[in-house]
C-alpha cells in the first residue's frame, strides 16, 4: 500500500503565486548566443568552426560518450567563436558563440515516427540525437535513463514540482499537456508496460479534471501530498508505488522509470517532429523581478537578456540563483548563458532571503527528523569537520540527496548541508 508521502521533509512557503497563474511567454533571442559545451553529462566537442553557418536545431557539438547529450544551434546564423566563457558554476568552460542572422532558418526535420510507435532501441536512439536532458533541473542526458536493462513495469511523470518558486511544469499540464501525454504513450509502448503514472502535488490538483479527460487507458494520475522534496526521485517512487530504491540503487532497480513532465513533451517532439532541444520553458521568479513568471527562452541567450524580457529588477536582487531556492545553486554573473538543465532563474531581494548568521547547534534533533533519508546531519558534519571518511561513508553520507532539508528546519541557521557537499565532493575526488 502506498503512502502518498515519504518520511521526513518539510513545508516551506512555496511562493509560486508569483507565476503560477501567468501563461508563457516567449522570449526573443538577441545578436548572440552562446551554447557552452556541456549541458548534462560529459562535454560535448564542437562539429562546427569559427566562419560556418548553422541553422536552427542542427547539431553543433557531440560526443562519442554514452553519457553526453549534442548540442543543437536554436537560431540560423555565424560562429563567430569558440572559446572559453564562464559558466553557471562559476568556472571557465568552452563554448561555442553564434552571431544570430535573424533569418530563423532551421534545419529540414525528419521525424522518425509522426504517428504510432518506437521501439526502445528507437526510443534511446532518437532521444540522444534530440539532446534530452532531464528538465527538472538535474540535467542527466534522458537516453542514458532509459537504456536500462533491468525489467520495467511502472513509467513515472514527475510533475510534483516540489521547490519553491517554480511554476513551468505546472504551466505544461495546464496550457499543453498534450506533448507530455503522448510521450507518456511512446515510453510505454516501447517498454510495453501497462501502467504510466502521472504524479503531482496536491497543490496542483486544480489540472486533475482537465487532464483526466486527455488521458489514454494506461495512464492515471496520483495526487500526492505536498511536501518537500516529493520530486526527488527516491521519495517520489515510494509515496507512488510504496518501493524503497535501495541505498546506491537506482529507479530501473524497483522497475520503475521517472521522466519530468517538460521532458516527457521533449520526447513527442522529438519522435513526431524531429525536433532536437533549442529552447525550453524557464521559471523566472523573484521579488526582485519586475514580471515574474515563465518564459520559453532559446539556449544559449545570457541570464541578463533574459532579465531584460521579464522586465528588468524592481531592485537590486540580494541573491540571483538558477533553479529552485532549496537545491539550486548561486550565481554571481548576468553574462552567463542560459543552458538545457535550467528550469528556473530566480533574483531575491534580502526580505526573501531572511538571512541569518548561525549559532551553535542545540542539538534539538529537528534535521533528523526533517531529513528524508533517514540520515543524521549533525553526526555527519562532525565526521566531515574530522576528516573521519569511513566513519561518514557508514553513516551513509554519499546517499545525501542534498535536499536541504537540514538547513531549512535548523533553528540555529546552521547549514549541514553546505558541510555535507563539501564532504561528498572530498571522498570523490579521493582527499
Ligand atoms: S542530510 Fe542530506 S538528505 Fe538529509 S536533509 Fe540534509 S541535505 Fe537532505
Ligand atoms: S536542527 Fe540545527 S540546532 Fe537542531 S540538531 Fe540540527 S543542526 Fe543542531
Amino acid at each position: 500500500m502506498f503512502s502518498e508521502t515519504f518520511r521526513g521533509g518539510i513545508h516551506p512557503n512555496d511562493h509560486k503565486e508569483q507565476t503560477k497563474n501567468v501563461a508563457v511567454k516567449k522570449i526573443k533571442p538577441g545578436e548572440i548566443l552562446t551554447y557552452v559545451l556541456s549541458q548534462g553529462g560529459r562535454g560535448c566537442t564542437p562539429l562546427v568552426q569559427k566562419g560556418d553557418r548553422v541553422l536552427k536545431g542542427q547539431m553543433i557539438a557531440d560526443s562519442k560518450e554514452f553519457v553526453s547529450a549534442p548540442i543543437h544551434a536554436s537560431v540560423s546564423g555565424t560562429v563567430e567563436k569558440i572559446e572559453k566563457v564562464i559558466t553557471q558554476k562559476g568556472d571557465m568552460a568552452d563554448a561555442i558563440i553564434v552571431r544570430n542572422d535573424f533569418a530563423e532558418e532551421s534545419v529540414e526535420l525528419h521525424p522518425i515516427r509522426p504517428e504510432g510507435y518506437v521501439t526502445k532501441e528507437e526510443l534511446i536512439k532518437e532521444v540522444r540525437r534530440a539532446g534530452i536532458v532531464g528538465m527538472g533541473g538535474a540535467g542527466f542526458p534522458t537516453h542514458v535513463k532509459l537504456a536500462t536493462d533491468k525489467k520495467i513495469d511502472t513509467i513515472i511523470v514527475n510533475g510534483s514540482e516540489c521547490e519553491p518558486y517554480l511554476t513551468s511544469d505546472y504551466r505544461v499540464l495546464v496550457e499543453k499537456p498534450e506533448a507530455m501525454i503522448d510521450g507518456l504513450d511512446i515510453v510505454i509502448h516501447a517498454y510495453g508496460v501497462k501502467n504510466g503514472i502521472i504524479a503531482i502535488e496536491d497543490n496542483k490538483k486544480d489540472v486533475v479534471p482537465s487532464l483526466t479527460k486527455k488521458l489514454k487507458s494506461s495512464m492515471k494520475i496520483k495526487v500526492l501530498k505536498t511536501k518537500y522534496p516529493q520530486g526527488s526521485e527516491k521519495q517520489l517512487i515510494y509515496a507512488v508505488t510504496g518501493r524503497i530504491v535501495p541505498e546506491g540503487g537506482l529507479p530501473a532497480d524497483v522497475g520503475v522509470l521517472v521522466l519530468n513532465v517538460d521532458t516527457m513533451a521533449s520526447i513527442s517532439r522529438a519522435i513526431r517532429r524531429g525536433l532536437p532541444i533549442t529552447r525550453r520553458t524557464v521559471t523566472i521568479s523573484g521579488k526582485a523581478v519586475k514580471e515574474p513568471g515563465n518564459y520559453f527562452v532559446r539556449i544559449g541567450m545570457s541570464f541578463e537578456e533574459i532579465f531584460e524580457a521579464a522586465g528588468g529588477f524592481t531592485e537590486k536582487p540580494a541573491k540571483l540563483i538558477t533553479g529552485g531556492p532549496m537545491m539550486g545553486g548561486a550565481i554571481y554573473s548576468l553574462k552567463i548563458p542560459f543552458t538545457k538543465t535550467n528550469s528556473g532563474i530566480l533574483a531575491l531581494t534580502e526580505e526573501e532571503l531572511g538571512t541569518k548568521d548561525e549559532v551553535p547547534c542545540i542539538r534539538c534533533g529537528r534535521c533528523v527528523e526533517a531529513c528524508p533519508m533517514g540520515l543524521m546531519p549533525v553526526a555527519l558534519t562532525k565526521c566531515i569537520r574530522e576528516k573521519d571518511w569511513e566513519q561518514a561513508k557508514k553513516s551513509g553520507l554519499m546517499s545525501c540527496i542534498e535536499c536541504g532539508c537540514c538547513a531549512y528546519t535548523c533553528p540555529s541557521d546552521r547549514n549541514p548541508v553546505a558541510v555535507i557537499r563539501r564532504g561528498k565532493n572530498a571522498i570523490r575526488s579521493g582527499k
